[in-house]
């Protein structure tokens, strides 16, 4: 991509739709962001080739969908009040905030060399009150994590669906978490999305089923074009791992700004359970029909960013290509993974027949397929601006449409064009797309 590819990305994201500034018209809220019509569809392909990979295409995994706001008592027993903090020191000059994990020198500000305070915990966790009275009782938090909502819910999925071990939860949902130092672009922010997998198994086989989810969840990334050179697993070392997890491999991209964590596999142990168990008084134990016992299932959670795969997609996805003596933009994104599948374009848009024809088809089109119509540039135009999005294929429909009922065909990456009949439109992009 070469220099300022972030640059690139982020300004191609506002440029076309994907991703604009929150509240932008007031000068934006610090590292927050909202999805415009190309990044909601580029966000909703994600998690959907996600949930058709752990959920439709497996025979162990059951999706759930569980509420951002949950009994206090369980961020207690999950630790998070006690143990989700980072490390933060502030200077006492310019009143700038830092992770203590970012600091060279513990003592100086980086930004003033200001006088630092000792570092001191800062929970993660947003707080609020639930119903109209502030008061301590009243307290809540929003979840820092979707995993807590498939822990609680362990008694009622056995208890309505019987599974077996090994089986996992799965579902995507906001997670909000007050970050100290939040950043580059939508990688680090406060409130993001996540896609997490609980997979409940016998204590005896949790190391050999964590290994089988690293190499799902890697396969899973490439299978849906991210280039193999860009991705790599990373074993954390002992004094990394957060406090319920016993063995955890994160997987990188390898973004513009360094090797940073897409999705984390962790051994979880039967450390949720067994405190969940231990705090609301339920038996929250297995019962083994074969040899009649009762036990508390270990946890393997591959737990991902929806956000961050978002970014690492669109970067892994943008190209620069010179075509004669000009640069076009495209991006490269996966047939599951483009927000628009066909565009279709009138070649002269001030001939009604054609126009007419044209968004005939788009309409038809419409029915099976996430298609647009565009009549307003010309052609040339209108392909560059297909190919910025990721547009697969554009559809043009000229005056010898009128009479011989074919159209033209571009292919996105090949840039080559082939005319077929209308009729076979359907037909064509369907072996294309399914
Ligand atoms: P990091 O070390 O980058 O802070 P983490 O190890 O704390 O991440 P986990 O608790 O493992 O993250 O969360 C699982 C996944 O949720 C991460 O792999 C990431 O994709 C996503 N995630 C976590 N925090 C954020 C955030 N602040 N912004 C965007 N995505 C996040």
């Amino acid at each position: 991509m070469g220099e300022n590819a972030m640059e690139k990305v982020v300004s191609l994201c506002k440029r076309r739709g994907f991703i604009f500034p929150s509240s932008d018209i007031y000068g934006g809220l610090a590292n927050t962001w909202d999805y415009g019509p190309f990044g909601i569809e580029l966000k909703n392909n994600i998690k959907r080739a996600w949930w058709k990979a752990n959920v439709y295409e497996r025979n162990d995994v059951l999706g759930m969908d569980a509420a951002i706001l949950m009994h206090p008592k369980v961020w207690e027993a999950s630790g998070h009040v006690e143990n989700f903090y980072d490390l933060k020191s502030d200077c006492k000059s310019c009143k700038k905030r830092f992770k203590e994990d970012d600091l060279k020198d513990k003592k100086k500000c980086p930004e003033c060399a200001g006088e630092l305070t000792e570092a001191r915990p800062f929970n993660l966790m947003f707080k609020t009150h639930q119903g109209p009275v502030e008061e301590a009782a009243n307290l809540i938090y929003l979840r820092p994590e979707t995993a807590q909502g498939m822990f609680v819910n362990f008694a009622n999925i056995l208890d309505s669906r019987h599974p077996k071990l090994p089986f996992g939860l799965a579902q995507t949902g906001k997670a909000f978490r007050n970050e100290i130092t939040p950043g580059n672009f939508i990688f680090r922010t406060r409130e993001f999305e996540q896609m997490e997998i609980e997979y409940f198994v016998r204590p005896s086989e949790a190391d050999s089923k964590l290994e089988e989810w690293i190499h799902y969840r890697f396969d899973w990334y490439l299978s849906l074009g991210i280039k193999k050179e860009d991705l790599r697993k990373r074993p954390h070392g002992k004094d990394e791992l957060a406090h319920y997890a016993l063995a955890c491999t994160d997987i990188e991209y390898n973004f513009p700004f360094g090797w940073s964590e897409l999705e984390g596999i962790a051994n979880r142990t039967d450390f949720d359970l067994r405190q969940h168990a231990h705090a609301s008084g339920k038996d929250l134990r297995y019962f083994d029909d074969a040899t009649k016992e009762r036990f508390f299932p270990y946890i393997i959670e591959p737990s991902g960013g929806v956000d961050r795969s978002v970014l690492a997609f669109l970067i892994n996805a943008y190209n620069e290509e010179k075509v004669r003596d000009d640069t076009r933009v495209v991006l490269k994104l996966h047939k599951d993974l483009s927000p628009t599948k066909v565009a279709v374009f009138p070649l002269l848009k001030n001939r009604a027949e054609i126009v007419s024809l044209a968004k005939k088809i788009a309409q038809d089109l419409k029915k099976c397929f996430v298609t647009m119509y565009d009549d307003t540039g010309a052609i040339g135009k209108l392909y560059r601006r297909q190919d910025e999005v990721g547009t697969l294929y554009c559809v043009t429909v000229d005056v010898q449409s009128l009479e011989d009922q074919q159209v033209t065909i571009r292919d996105r990456d090949t840039m080559l064009q082939e005319r077929i009949s209308i009729e076979k439109l359907k037909e064509f992009f369907n072996t294309k797309f399914n």
